[in-house]
């Protein structure tokens, strides 16, 4: 729940998508209700209110919806970590693994300095394979992590044990 809106209704369960056996969140019902939109950001931001968060550090691509907001709402800037051959200046790169796949995430080299306090924010936590790399991205900088924020964590996938002890703020826990 996020104040008097219920988010579960929100979020369309798709079996098998995009591989077999994968049930996929479906945010787009969310997006497209300007209350369950605006609800999911005012929550994802709530507890950092007064945190001092520098920088929102979103995973592309649905990562950028929410935490372009969430910057916005905070007063931060916003950092886009994207898939390989995205980003035009000199990056870092870090590979991962999926629950469905495996992949290399990328963030500019300049993007960051060990003053910033950050905010990873993406959509869903599934095996955590992707927060973990965007983690190892930011801390190369010497950055620190305050949290790392999602709308949906699949607990089933025990995403959280890769996370090393970093707190979650999860909305929607399945
Ligand atoms: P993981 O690295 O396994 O935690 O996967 C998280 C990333 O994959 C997020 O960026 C999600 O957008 C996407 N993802 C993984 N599993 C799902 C799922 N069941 N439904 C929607 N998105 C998913």
């Amino acid at each position: 729940m996020a104040g008097a809106i219920d988010l579960h209704s929100y979020l369309r369960d798709v079996p098998d998508f995009p591989k077999p056996g994968i049930v996929f969140k479906d945010i787009t019902p969310l997006l497209r209700s300007p209350q369950a939109f605006s609800a999911t950001i005012d929550a994802l931001a709530e507890p950092f209110d007064g945190q001092r968060i520098t920088a929102i550090v979103a995973i592309e691509s649905r990562g950028f919806i929410f935490g372009s907001c969430v910057a916005q709402k905070l007063g931060a800037g916003f950092i886009p970590i994207r898939k390989p051959g995205k980003l035009p200046w000199t990056r870092r790169s870090e590979e991962y693994i999926l629950e469905y796949g495996s992949g290399t995430l990328e963030i500019h080299d300049d993007a960051l300095t060990d003053s910033d306090r950050v905010l990873i924010v993406d959509d869903v936590l599934a095996t955590g394979g992707t927060l973990q790399a965007a983690a190892k991205l930011v801390n190369v900088f010497g950055a620190t992590i305050v949290s790392l924020a999602t709308v949906v964590e699949l607990t089933f996938l025990h995403g959280r044990s890769r996370l090393g002890g970093m707190p979650l703020h999860a909305l929607l826990r399945y």
